[in-house]
């Protein structure tokens, strides 16, 4: 099944891209496997996926060693490095294990906590990608700066040596229809593109679009979309 949802997915990717013009292999499917099992996660992996998220670094730890082991290598006979990804709100005190084991921390909100990081990535001569955590529905119950927030905070972070901005992130609002997420997929890929002249750094990564409305954040500039129940569950 996991495999089927897979080629699905891709598929689609490939039809989307296909009316854009764009080139499907820029889009980045990481796969979120929250309360999946490390079976499951060889199964996505097996089916071509090289992008694992999680969102709770304890969960992630566990299954870290399953599948990495001591030698930090996939146990799966796959080619391509398999790539951990932090999808979820991360607390100061968990930041040491997470620089530990993610190449890509999606969530970062706030300047104190890029401090954290910078400071455990410095101790393990590491430079940690993050990306900006943007509330962008200006939603209370939800994470992540406010738009207003995010050139300032950017810049605060530019001082920190072993952490680098690789581009921002959001959790689009649960909507009856997902076109109504369009609006807000574009109000991060804007904030993005205005924020290209300050920064001197491109920003290339827009994490945005789950399994409900990956399509719409595709079309909207995502190159980065994070989708759990299209691969691990029956779908259609
Ligand atoms: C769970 C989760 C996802 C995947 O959600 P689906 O709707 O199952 O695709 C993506 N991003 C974050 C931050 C998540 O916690």
């Amino acid at each position: 099944m996991i495999a089927e949802n897979v080629l699905r997915i891709k598929k689609r990717i490939e039809e989307i891209c296909a009316k854009l013009n764009k080139d499907a292999a820029q889009i980045s499917i990481v796969a979120v496997s929250k309360g999946r099992t490390v079976l499951e996660i060889e199964e996505a992996i097996n089916a071509g996926l090289t992008n694992i998220g999680e969102n709770k670094v304890q969960e992630a730890f566990v299954k870290y060693n399953q599948l990495f082991g001591v030698s930090q290598k996939p146990i799966t006979d796959n080619l391509k490095p398999i790539r951990y990804h932090m999808v979820g709100h991360l607390q100061t005190n968990k930041v040491k294990e997470a620089v530990r084991m993610f190449e890509l921390i999606h969530s970062v909100d706030s300047a104190r906590l890029a401090a954290e990081i910078n400071k455990e990535a410095k101790k393990l001569n590491k430079i940690q990608d993050i990306l900006v955590e943007v509330n962008i529905a200006k939603d209370p119950d939800k994470f992540g700066l406010s738009p207003q927030q995010v050139q300032e905070t950017i810049k605060e972070m530019s001082y920190f040596k072993n952490i680098e901005v690789k581009g921002l992130m959001t959790i689009a609002p649960v909507v009856d229809n997902p076109e109504e997420t369009r609006s807000f997929f574009r109000l991060l890929r804007e904030l993005r593109d205005n924020l290209k002249p300050i920064t001197h750094n491109l920003l290339p990564i827009l994490s945005m679009g789950m399994s409900d409305d990956y399509e719409i954040a595709i079309e909207e500039g995502s190159n980065m979309i994070r989708l759990g129940r299209a691969i691990f569950e029956q779908r259609g």
